[in-house]
């Protein structure tokens, strides 16, 4: 996933912390990623971050015949991880270490910029017609943010029956992931008719997103393509849903330190983005997708942070 905003100046992403649990709900940004409409949940103006998260995307579910809604041409990343989550469909992942793997619902693809690699992601040329899904970031901490690129694929995940529902882990928690600070994230399926607790860490900050159906949060009703944040110090949550539902849950440790994200870079400088922009157009740092047909995608203008 890329960032396609056509001057995006570099944002600055520092913890802001709610003192108690609450139910902030935020509206994603309705967006597209080339062909494919995107709603855009992080970052927003109001919350750039939850715990190491700092960017989700919301797509489908969508259903296509001969077109390809998903081909995003190679672009860079540094300072993050790729998060890649299918409710339904197919992407085909290539990226400039080598790697090469078929996303489908279910399993994770995780990719580790560390220093610098480039990716693609496609619809492959045989689907199901179907397109359903998120893709997510993480920012990298400090002592992480410098390593080597690496992907995994995580065929096999844990799922745990709770009453009223089921909890897939995608990172974090019960999930044996390749992962560099406390987080978390879920795929919560509630039940039709149930009502599902679960237990949170309490250093932890976390949000929901519906992915499909309906709930509530302590009879709360929750809205698509809503960010709903829920602030630190919680300890348990209560879902339910009348229909059935799932939902996403991330959550980690606030970053300690604030990060600069600009485009698909993740840093703590003005000057480390320039950088990580120069060696992208100059062919440096960043080895070819040599997997993907047709033209990479270029960075656009380079607007700094003010320094304040
Ligand atoms: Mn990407």
């Amino acid at each position: 996933m890329s960032n396609l905003h056509p001057s995006p100046e570099a944002e600055e992403c520092a913890a802001s912390l709610a003192p108690a649990p609450v139910v902030q709900a935020l509206a994603a940004r309705v967006s597209s990623l080339g062909a494919l409409p995107i709603r855009r949940a992080l970052p927003l103006r109001e919350r750039r971050l939850v715990g190491p998260w700092c960017f989700l995307d919301r797509y489908g579910p969508l259903s296509f015949a001969g077109e390809k809604p998903m081909d995003v041409a190679p672009h860079p990343h540094i300072g993050l991880q790729t998060v890649s989550w299918l409710l339904e469909g197919e992407i085909i992942h290539h990226d400039s270490i080598g790697s090469e793997a078929l996303v489908r619902p279910g399993e994770l693809s995780l990719m580790t910029a560390g220093s610098g690699i480039a990716h693609t992601e496609e619809t492959p040329q045989s689907n199901s017609g179907k397109l359903n899904g998120v893709q997510l970031w993480v920012a990298l901490p400090d002592a992480a943010r410098n390593g080597q690129p690496a992907f995994h694929h995580y065929r096999e995940l844990p799922v745990v029956e709770e009453r009223g529902g089921l909890v897939r882990t995608i990172m974090g928690g019960r999930a044996a992931t390749n992962h560099f600070s406390p987080l978390i994230a879920a795929e919560l399926t509630i039940h039709r008719g149930a009502a599902l607790e679960l237990p949170l860490d309490a250093a932890f900050e976390h949000a929901l997103l519906i992915l499909d159906g309906e709930a509530s949060l302590a009879e709360q009703r929750l809205v698509p393509d809503t960010l709903y944040y829920l602030g630190q110090h919680r300890r348990s949550m209560a879902l339910g849903s009348v229909d059935g539902a799932r939902c996403l849950l991330i959550g980690g440790t606030p970053l300690e330190e604030p990060v600069l994200m600009w485009w698909n870079f993740v840093a703590r400088s003005n000057a480390e983005l320039e950088a990580a922009r120069r060696d992208w157009e100059a062919h440096q740092r960043f080895a070819e997708v040599k997997a993907y047909r047709g033209p990479r995608l270029d960075a656009p203008a380079f607007v700094p942070r003010p320094i304040r």
